[in-house]
């Protein structure tokens, strides 16, 4: 599989180009970047800026040896510029990652907006975004994530044809993720418990957002019983109302007793405070970057607690892309094969973890970088333009 930036497909995707008078340009921070404890030899690192439009952005690229660099954009009310930058450069490297680990010929790349979703949006700001991953040249492929919309991924492709995700381009992934963490979840439920049935298991589910709530879709017809929580509460309401969950504060969600817990919100839920108190012995759901650091791992491990590894278990909306996208599969049945395969991938991630003592993050690890070590040097990154 490969995507070439210069194909004619591409090419005519390049249709609505922005018709604004200035062209913001991304500016290469990568020395600025070194700096930050995040960084781990990422590729380039871009910033961009335009005043007009009220953008200020991050684009990470962590390495494009396997393919050009893909990951969504996440707008979000960074409180500095440098959160902003160590978000971008923890969530591109997880990119990377998870592509590997998928087998597929992906690099690793994000891009944050800083802003709050709910009221600095506007299509000028996401046109101007779109012309900044326009200059990249294909480097980096961009798409949604948490904070961003399909709708705003068609106003970028305004300005840009490295974009997935558009209404007119496989639009939104997240019920593909969610189907990922489902077969992330059976697995690890039945290392822990002896069958891989959902029925009467009760699973907490953290954040119902995009992918929390179509989990919940799936987790209830499946016969689960689900535990809840959000910080909106127009979201709990709705998996209270759809779903017949119970919901719980987000502070309790991981106290409480399940059989299992499944983080869809933001990263790092697992750390050295929550660990001692979670009643959940098996841990898969969505959200990148759970653990707070690589200690964390071995903690959960010496617990016996099993923890799906996040860039395994939510890496169904970037196969359905690879798969369906980019190499042009139409039968959705093979292509929810593939995103089901995650249950294998995990699988022997688990094996692994048992025969030789390490936390199942570790073995992830070591999963993606044999295949990153195998890989030739990335072309040059030249900015277009
Ligand atoms: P989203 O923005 O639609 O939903 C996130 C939800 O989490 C929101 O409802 C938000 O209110 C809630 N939330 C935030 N802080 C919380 C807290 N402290 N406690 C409880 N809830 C909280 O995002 P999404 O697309 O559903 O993604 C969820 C996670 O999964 C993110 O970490 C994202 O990076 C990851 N992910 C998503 C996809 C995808 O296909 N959408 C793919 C891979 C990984």
């Amino acid at each position: 599989m490969t995507i070439d930036s210069k194909s004619p497909e591409l090419g005519a995707m390049r249709h609505h180009r922005w018709a604004g008078t200035r062209t913001p340009r991304p500016v290469d921070v990568t020395a600025r970047a070194r700096r930050s404890p995040a960084f781990s030899g990422h590729e380039r690192v871009f910033e961009a800026r335009d005043d007009a439009t009220g953008l200020h952005a991050f684009i990470a690229i962590h390495s494009r040896v396997l393919g050009p660099a893909l990951g969504g954009c996440r707008m979000w009310s960074y409180p500095t510029p440098e959160a902003a930058l160590t978000e971008a450069l923890k969530l591109s490297r997880g990119m990377t990652y998870k592509a590997a680990a998928a087998g597929l010929n992906l690099g690793g790349g994000k891009a944050v907006i800083i802003g709050d979703p709910r009221t600095d949006k506007s299509d000028a700001l996401f046109h101007a975004f779109g012309a900044v991953v326009e200059c990249l040249g294909g480097a980096y492929f961009t798409g949604e994530d948490v904070g961003t919309t399909v709708a705003d991924m068609d106003c970028v492709a305004r300005s840009t044809a490295f974009v997935f995700g558009t209404s007119e381009n496989g639009g939104d992934p997240s019920e593909m993720t969610a189907l990922g963490v489902v077969a992330a979840l059976r697995i690890a439920i039945a290392r822990r418990h002896g069958s891989p049935a959902l029925r009467d298991r009760v699973i907490a589910v953290q954040g119902l957002g995009k992918v929390g709530l179509s989990l919940c879709r799936l987790l209830a017809q499946e016969g689960g019983k689900l535990t809840v929580a959000d910080v909106d509460r127009a979201r709990v309401s709705r998996a209270v109302d759809e779903f017949g969950a119970e919901a719980v504060s987000p502070e309790s969600l991981h106290r409480l007793p399940a059989d299992a817990l499944a983080p869809c919100a933001l990263g790092a839920i697992l750390n050295r405070d929550t660990i001692p108190e979670l009643m959940a012995n098996v841990v898969a759901g969505s959200a990148n970057n759970q653990l707070a650091s690589k200690a964390d791992g071995w903690t959960l491990h010496r617990r016996g607690i099993v923890y799906a590894p996040d860039y395994v278990a939510n890496a169904g909306g970037l196969i359905s892309i690879a798969a369906g996208q980019i190499e042009g599969e139409r039968d959705r049945t093979r292509v929810l094969e593939r995103v089901r395969r995650i249950g294998d991938t995990l699988k022997a991630i688990f094996d692994q973890s048992e025969r030789e003592d390490l936390p199942t993050a570790v073995v992830a690890d070591r999963l993606a970088e044999r295949r990153l070590r195998g890989a030739p040097e990335a072309p040059d990154l030249r900015l277009a333009g």
